[in-house]
């Protein structure tokens, strides 16, 4: 079933505040397998409700009007509505007992205007409202489903749990399925990555991927609206599949990981080691290793090598590397991760050295960075990054990171 939510307010036209109503209700329908198609947001002006209600209830069966239901001058959501779908308002008597009974108690004088609270749309039902004063509204016409719910949080969230979603269930039996499947990148360009899979897709008219940036990752969601559980994991598995064909340089995974739980995993599964030698990063790698359960398993320390007299004293890297390279070097990178290898006796070791910002380094720009690798009776691998230094040194550091769990991931996955 589709729907459309409707929030009202001054204050979300205007930008004022975050029309986080409409998000929690949309994520609570599709869990119940409606849709909401459309969001409109209007102002708390009489027509434009009127007119967003009638618009709504032209294009779906279920509408959603949120926000505007107390007793000011600007709360004109309740008549609009009643106006939209020629009917008028009825008063929920126990619950204007119950408005005039909290005014006595807090010794407070009532306005006439409070009744409105306890007003929902003639033919329908007042909503209970557990934790605030104004009632909802559940009214039907035919196929038609109209629910008038107020606007803050707190109330909005209680009485979608309490009144809402135990009563979807009597509306029409033809509900779908939202079904998702969230898969990692890490290391391909958004526009590059979305190109690709969008073309991988381009039979699958049932799939919708979208793409979310996060710091060290890029995330793509593959989304179908199904009438079964088996229609929509056939579905998004073989999208899944067509996506992996067409790009799978930079996938580390999917669903609730992280790239730092997939290399812990894949090393206790090995009953193999790690260790890390940190310049730019300072600790934030084994940091990130160490925020996944079971670390202890794969992890047992490691080294912060900033300056580079340190990297000679810690990790036993000769002056002359350092000298003739450069710190920011993958030469230096390699011996750095070989030595905290040795050191440890691990067998994997991570060497991260490069430019955070924002200012230049022995003449190279913010976001130089080279990660080594090296392991255990195997050549040492160096690869050199250039993240973009716009993003600040924050992200350098955690792009770095996340680069050189990705070179270890590969070398796992091989
Ligand atoms: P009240 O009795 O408080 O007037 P109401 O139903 O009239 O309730 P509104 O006036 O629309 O509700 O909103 C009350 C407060 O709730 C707003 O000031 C705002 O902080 C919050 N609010 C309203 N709509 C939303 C929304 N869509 N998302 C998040 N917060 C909202």
């Amino acid at each position: 079933m589709d729907a459309e939510i409707i929030t009202v307010g001054n204050e979300i036209v205007l930008g004022q505040i975050d029309n986080t109503n409409g998000r929690y209700l949309a994520d609570c329908l599709r869990r119940k397998g409606v849709v909401a198609r459309w969001q409109t947001t209007t102002d708390d002006q009489s027509q434009n409700i009127m007119q967003a209600v009638k618009k709504a209830v032209n294009r779906v069966n279920l509408v959603f009007v949120c926000g505007g239901l107390g007793p000011t001058a600007d709360d004109n959501t309740l008549a609009a509505t009643a106006s939209a779908l020629r009917t008028h308002l009825a008063i929920d008597e126990s619950q204007w007992q119950k408005i005039k009974q909290s005014f006595k108690v807090r010794e407070k004088k009532m306005l006439k205007e409070n009744i409105r609270q306890a007003c929902f749309l003639a033919g329908g039902q007042p909503l209970a409202n557990p934790v605030g004063l104004a009632v909802g509204s559940w009214w039907q016409n035919g196929v038609k489903t109209v629910v008038v719910l107020p606007g803050p949080p707190r109330e909005f969230h209680a009485m979608v749990q309490q009144e809402v979603l135990p009563r979807l269930s009597t509306l029409s039996k033809s509900r779908q399925l939202v079904a998702e499947l969230v898969m990692h990148y890490y290391g391909v360009p958004e526009s590059q990555l979305m190109n690709t899979i969008e073309q991988s897709l381009v039979n699958s008219p049932d799939i919708t991927a979208t793409s979310y940036v996060q710091p060290g990752e890029v995330q793509v969601r593959l989304t179908t609206v199904a009438t079964n559980q088996l229609q929509a994991d056939q579905r998004l598995q073989a999208a899944r599949q067509m996506v992996l064909a067409s790009q799978s340089a930079g996938y580390f995974g999917d669903g609730q990981v992280s790239l730092a739980g997939q290399v812990v995993r894949l090393l206790k599964k090995k009953h193999q080691h790690v260790t890390a030698a940190e310049s730019l990063t300072g600790g934030l790698l084994q940091s990130m290793i160490c925020s996944i359960p079971g670390a202890s398993e794969v992890f047992d320390g490691g080294f912060v090598t900033y300056a580079p007299e340190q990297k000679e004293a810690l990790l036993g890297i000769k002056p002359q590397v350092i000298e003739k390279y450069g710190v920011v070097s993958g030469e230096t990178a390699g011996a750095m991760a070989d030595g905290c290898r040795t050191k440890i006796g691990a067998d994997y070791g991570l060497g991260l050295t490069g430019v955070a910002g924002p200012d230049k380094l022995e003449g190279q720009p913010a976001g130089t960075v080279w990660v080594g690798l090296s392991g255990l009776d195997q050549p040492i691998l160096t690869r050199r990054f250039q993240l973009d230094p716009h993003t600040g040194r924050q992200s350098i550091r955690l792009q770095s990171a996340q680069a050189a769990l990705m070179m270890l991931y590969e070398q796992l996955t091989k």
